[in-house]
């Protein structure tokens, strides 16, 4: 069994989801986001923050607060979690959310519920790229018709410190490539299609004669 700093027990994607118990859990796992199509927020009662099945965000009859009351979007999507034993996935909400997305609710619901597009989310699959973050998991359950669901919702996340390998790979990738380099590719490019080059385009200097 491997146990976390803090004292709690780490488990692997495959063990949580077989795990018949509910409780907080912690994974270390890459993390992605698989459907981009997603709404990425809920509209919630700005009072009880109940959710609500709606997208339209006209003053809401809140049975519980027993008034009309304004919804406000908050940020909540589906994220999928990865290891070496399965995948699974997960949703994520509020802050944590919307750091991944860097965005706020009001922008991501603007966006996927006001215009009806769907999120870029190309700094998004950069970001999370190759990274194994230590997860705090939640497994809950709800009943619906006599079936019994486990949902798995993220706690908290932070990247692992980064294996020695992919900060040499970053620090040659810093190393800007010689001048002199710059100019005998373009040469090559330029002798290969001679016939296409315009004729204005001067050579850089001759360094030597043929
Ligand atoms: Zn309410």
């Amino acid at each position: 069994m491997i146990v976390t700093i803090a004292g709690q027990q780490l488990l692997s994607i495959a063990e949580i989801s077989s795990a018949p118990s509910m409780g907080v859990f912690y994974v270390e796992a890459e993390m992605a986001v698989l459907d981009e199509f997603q709404d990425f927020c809920v509209l919630e009662c700005s009072g009880c923050k109940q959710k609500k099945r709606t997208k339209d965000r006209k003053n809401f009859d809140c049975p519980k607060c027993n008034r009309k009351i304004a919804l406000v979007p908050r940020c909540s999507f589906q994220i999928d979690l990865i290891d070496n034993t399965a995948t699974t996935t997960s949703s994520i909400s509020v802050e944590l959310g919307e750091k991944i997305l860097s965005m706020t609710a009001e922008d991501i619901f603007d966006i996927t519920c006001t215009k009806r597009q769907s999120l870029s989310l190309t700094h998004v699959h950069e970001m999370l790229s190759n990274k194994v973050f230590a997860i705090q998991l939640r497994k809950s359950s709800w009943a619906s018709s006599n079936t019994t669901h486990a949902t798995l919702s993220i706690l908290s996340y932070t990247e692992k410190q980064h294996a020695p390998q992919t900060t040499t790979d970053r620090t040659s990738k810093k190393i800007k490539p010689l001048e002199i380099s710059e100019v005998e590719v373009m040469a090559t490019t330029t002798a290969a299609g001679s016939s296409n080059a315009p004729p204005k385009i001067e050579p850089p200097t001759p360094n030597k004669k043929v």
